[in-house]
């Protein structure tokens, strides 16, 4: 028999994100054992309320009007780490679990495969949803299975890595499957004593071709990180973010040669100059979103009303004091049809739009 769990109402949802905008939620249950996630959803259904399952809330804008229907909040805690074999070592974290926490146990127990993924926001719950990656890593990278609950037969299923179709920025939980599934608890498997992965640009140049620790390691990402504000950090008012607000886009070869043309014709990329991009396959490349949006006439710092772009980084759109969310739905709109007036790309926004 399934207990009785409260439901609060009229719960302020800003002050769960990391924006820090947004209305109230109607109805908000923060769950903290899989029975009670069961129960929010049988409240929902008597009820005939759409649901919203929140994690650490660092990847979402929620609107001004809040949530008309119940937000889940998965609090589910619990992590078990356990020797597989002379290798290997299997993590299995409960979704709720804070990600940054976890990535730091794994560097105290000498366990490779995360340590780029230090130092971003939110839980564990999140990382698979948009395959979280940083610095040459992705979470898909040591996702190992996902424990599900299916919100439409109420089973608990097992996806395995392939199952999630992970790829940038991406999973079936965000694309194909979005909303079907409520991510209970991930299932990573990590190196023992491996070698850091150090392939990205700013880590190389850090370490000058030595190969650090992996303690070494996550300290220079979250160094990395903090001075471009992408650690939530009180005291920074340039990490009142949803971390970077647009991705990177995929073009395709033939594109970015055209646009390179036309740049250099128009006088707008000198003869040293390329448009900052990174091969990803033989025929698309992937172009650094911030590189378009500055050159599209926003620089670091930008404001427009209380909502801007952080002075350390231009992906990023902050809250810089009561921001509403419309403010900084304008800011993003604003953004979004320059860079489309400049070069004919069309920014996709990173977060997940909330009550809009
Ligand atoms: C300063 C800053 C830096 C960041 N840096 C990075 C970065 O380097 N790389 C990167 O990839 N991201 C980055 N992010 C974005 C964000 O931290 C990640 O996407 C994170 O994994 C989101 O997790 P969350 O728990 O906060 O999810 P939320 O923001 O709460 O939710 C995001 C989405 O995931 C869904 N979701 C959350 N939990 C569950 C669950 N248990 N089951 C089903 N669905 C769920 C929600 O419904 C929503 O659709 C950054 C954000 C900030 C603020």
């Amino acid at each position: 028999m399934i207990r009785n769990f409260s439901i609060e109402k009229n719960v302020p949802l800003g002050p769960l994100t990391t924006l820090g905008v947004g209305g109230e939620a109607d109805h908000f249950l923060s769950a903290t054992s899989e029975e009670a996630i069961l129960f929010g959803f049988d409240f929902a259904r008597e009820n005939n309320l759409d649901v919203f399952v929140l994690g650490g809330g660092s990847n979402v804008l929620i609107s001004d009007e809040g949530f008309r229907g119940l937000v889940i909040k998965v609090d589910l805690l619990g992590r078990a780490f356990d020797r597989l074999d002379e290798n290997t070592f299997n993590l299995i974290c409960a979704a709720g679990e804070s990600w940054d926490d976890v990535v730091e146990e794994a560097i105290r127990r000498d366990l490779q495969g995360i340590e780029c993924l230090s130092g971003i926001p939110g839980s564990v719950g999140g990382t698979p949803v948009q395959n979280v990656g940083a610095y040459g890593q992705e979470v898909s990278e040591t996702i190992h299975s996902v424990r599900c609950l299916d919100r439409s037969t109420g089973k608990i299923v097992d996806l395995s890595n392939g199952q999630c179709g992970f790829s940038y920025r991406k999973s079936i939980f965000n694309t194909t499957a979005k909303e079907k599934f409520v991510v209970l608890s991930v299932n990573f498997r990590l190196n023992i004593a491996g070698k850091p992965k150090i392939v990205y640009a700013d880590l190389q140049k850090h370490f000058d071709e030595r190969i650090p620790t992996l303690r070494e390691t996550r300290d220079a990402v979250l160094a990395i990180r903090a001075a471009k504000s992408m650690v939530i950090d009180l005291n920074d008012p340039n990490s009142r973010s949803a971390g970077s607000f647009f991705k990177n886009p995929i073009v395709t070869l033939e594109f970015l040669n055209q646009l390179d043309v036309e740049l250099r014709k128009s006088g707008r990329l000198k003869f040293e100059e390329v448009v900052p991009s990174f091969r990803i396959d033989d025929s698309h490349a992937k172009i650094a979103a911030a590189w378009l949006i500055e050159r599209a006439g926003f620089h670091k710092g930008f404001r427009k009303g209380n909502a801007g772009i952080s002075a350390n980084h231009s992906l990023a759109l902050i809250n810089c004091g009561n921001a509403g969310a419309a403010e900084i739905v304008a800011l993003k709109e604003e953004i979004q049809e320059s860079v489309n007036r400049e070069f004919g790309i069309s920014l996709e926004p990173e977060p997940i739009f909330v009550g809009f």
